[in-house]
Formats: structure tokens, C-alpha cells, sequence
């Protein structure tokens, strides 16, 4: 990447899915908010990956990068998930830093310029932190006893109302794209790599067109990723609550044999060998529940698959994976 003399250049990474209805939209607003930031001291570019979209949406990107050369894409072969999306773009991102920004216009692109002060004033992550105007409060709450719940368990903190529009240096770039990790949960990367955070408010907006692109299935998946991902925990529960029913069912077999000691033989007990049985019969459920979601992502890091595959693309280097020492 050519760059003016003493420019630094920002790589703005875009995941789009399906985003026909509103990517000229944010495009244009994209585009202004540049030129306002025309006489800062950086170049711009703008890395739109397409996930797959089965609507127009490549059609638009290929215009845009028609009409402006700073406009770079990656379209996937399908839908490989925004996690995919943005390390894509993180990996092809050029830039001294680098700024991840939802297409749908619910991350105002106006906060740009304050992230840039911000990093100006030697923060390595800005973070935009939005508040809960106008979600309903079924997704607020959802939200709210998710985060609490997480941030008891998981050993990265998470903060509510913090996703991914954010900027992030180049050390922070590189120490994200160092983690292998075939599960990617980037909120929880941005979190575990540290440097100096700070966060930027914004008031929340609602999706310019349609429904999110998260359906619930999709959030519970991401849900359950956001605390496997991160530690042991779960499994530490196991053993705990394991340990915590053996010294019970001992005590009861101790009682029990005193018990037949002094009364001799009672009526045989249905009822407790029902509960014993239903009881012992979930908690090993839900034990093998849990180690089957570790064994599940022990499996896909081990096939050592790539996180997506590049059909089309309009940068240099179009191999899937670049070569850290060929940047
Ligand atoms: N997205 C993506 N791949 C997907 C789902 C979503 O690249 O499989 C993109 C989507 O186009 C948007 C961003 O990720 O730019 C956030 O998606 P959405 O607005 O649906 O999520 P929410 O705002 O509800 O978190
Ligand atoms: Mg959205």
C-alpha cells in the first residue's frame, strides 16, 4: 500500500451477510464520514467482506470498488459466520490500525474520528460501547443476565453493550491474529490480548432494514461459545458437583445401613430409588453434555480446518491464509 508521506493507514473491515438493502446506504455514509477525516493524517481503506451473501450484496461491493480503489473485498464461497468475516479482514488488513464496523448502520460511522483521537492519545483498543436505547426488553434482559453470568465464570472480562465495532492498533491486530484458535470468539480474543483499553458511548439504534442476522438458535450458539471458549469452568463444576453427590449418597448409605441396623428391613423405598435414578441420570447428562462441547471443539481445532475460504477477491494476496512473514 502506497502511502503519502507521514499517513498512517486505517483498515476499515466490514462483514456484510445479506446486506443488499442497506450497504449503499452505509457506503455513502462510510464515504462522507472520509472525507470529513480527509485533512487527518491517514489514508483510508475500506475491506467490505462478503459471508456468503445470497442477495446482491456483492454486486454493490463490486461497484463500490469500481468507483473507489480504496475500496477492497473478500467474498467467501458461503456463509462461514461474522467471527470468519472479521478475521478475514483483520488478516488482509493493511493498516497501521484498524477499525471493525457491522454494515447495517448500527454502528454510526460519525464515531470514527473520536476512536482515531483516542488511539491518537496512545489507547491500543477503542472501544464503541452502546447503551440499550430502544432494544426490547427481552433481548435487553437476556443481554444483561448473560454478561452477569459470564463474567462470573469466564476469566476475561466482557463488557455489556461492548461487540465489535471497535479501533484496534497494530500490536493489538497482530497479538488477535496470533491465537490459532479454530473456535473464535472475538470478544473475548479482543479482551484476552489486553494493551490499554478505553470505551466511546454511542446511543444504541435499531437495524436500518430487516431482522438481525442472528436468529436465536445462532445467539445460543455464540452464547454457549462466549464461556467454553474461555475456561475450564464448566468443567471444574463437574467435578465439584460430583464430588458433592458422592459424599451425599455416602452419608445417605451410612444412614440407611443404621437405619436397617436398629428398624431391620423397611418397605423397599420406590420413591428414593426413583429420585437417586433421575437425579444421578441428569447430572451425568448434563456432565457428558459439557465434555462433549469441549471434545466438539477439540475436534474442529485438531482438523486444523481454515476458518473460510476466499472465492473472489480484489486484494494482492488472495491465498486463504496469509503467511504472517510475507506482510
Ligand atoms: N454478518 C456476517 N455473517 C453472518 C451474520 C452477520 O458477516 O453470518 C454481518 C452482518 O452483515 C452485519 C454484522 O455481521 O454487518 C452484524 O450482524 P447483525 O446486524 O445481524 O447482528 P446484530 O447487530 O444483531 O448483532
Ligand atoms: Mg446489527
Amino acid at each position: 500500500m502506497e502511502r503519502k508521506t507521514g499517513r498512517s493507514l486505517l483498515s476499515i473491515v466490514v462483514p456484510c451477510y445479506n446486506e443488499e438493502k442497506v450497504l449503499r446506504l452505509f457506503n455513502g455514509a462510510l464515504m462522507d464520514q472520509l472525507k470529513k477525516m480527509a485533512d487527518r493524517r491517514y489514508e483510508y481503506e475500506i475491506i467490505y467482506v462478503n459471508d456468503g451473501s445470497g442477495d446482491g450484496t456483492q454486486k454493490l461491493i463490486l461497484e463500490f470498488a469500481e468507483k473507489d480503489t480504496r475500496v477492497k473485498y473478500i467474498a467467501f464461497s458461503r456463509n462461514f459466520g461474522k467471527e470468519a468475516a472479521m478475521l478475514a479482514g483483520l488478516e488482509h488488513a493493511a493498516g497501521d490500525c484498524a477499525v471493525i464496523m457491522d454494515a447495517d448502520l448500527q454502528h454510526p460511522p460519525s464515531l470514527i474520528g473520536r476512536m482515531l483521537d483516542k488511539l491518537e492519545e496512545g489507547y491500543d483498543q477503542v472501544i464503541a460501547r452502546r447503551d440499550r436505547t430502544g432494544d426490547s426488553w427481552k433481548s435487553s434482559f437476556f443481554a444483561r443476565t448473560y454478561y452477569r453470568l459470564v463474567n462470573k465464570m469466564v476469566d476475561v472480562k466482557m463488557v455489556d453493550g461492548a461487540g465489535d465495532f471497535r479501533l484496534l492498533s497494530r500490536a493489538t491486530i497482530d497479538a488477535v491474529l496470533s491465537l490459532q484458535e479454530a473456535n473464535r470468539f472475538s470478544k473475548g480474543l479482543f479482551s484476552w490480548v489486553g494493551f490499554n483499553q478505553t470505551y466511546i458511548e454511542y446511543e444504541n439504534r435499531q437495524r436500518a432494514f430487516d431482522e438481525s442476522r442472528w436468529s436465536f438458535k445462532r445467539l445460543l450458539r455464540y452464547g454457549v461459545d462466549g464461556i467454553v471458549s474461555f475456561n475450564v469452568q464448566p468443567l471444574r463444576m463437574c467435578v465439584y458437583l460430583g464430588g458433592a453427590l458422592l459424599l451425599l449418597s455416602m452419608a445417605y448409605l451410612v444412614y440407611l445401613f443404621v437405619s436397617i441396623l436398629i428398624h431391620g428391613i423397611d418397605v423397599p423405598g420406590y420413591f428414593t430409588t426413583i429420585a437417586l435414578i433421575s437425579v444421578l441420570g441428569g447430572v451425568q447428562l448434563i456432565s457428558l453434555g459439557i465434555i462433549g462441547e469441549y471434545v466438539g471443539r477439540i475436534y474442529a481445532e485438531v482438523k486444523k480446518r481454515p476458518a473460510y475460504i476466499i472465492a473472489r477477491t480484489n486484494l494482492e494476496h488472495d491465498s486463504w491464509r496469509q503467511e504472517p512473514d510475507k506482510k
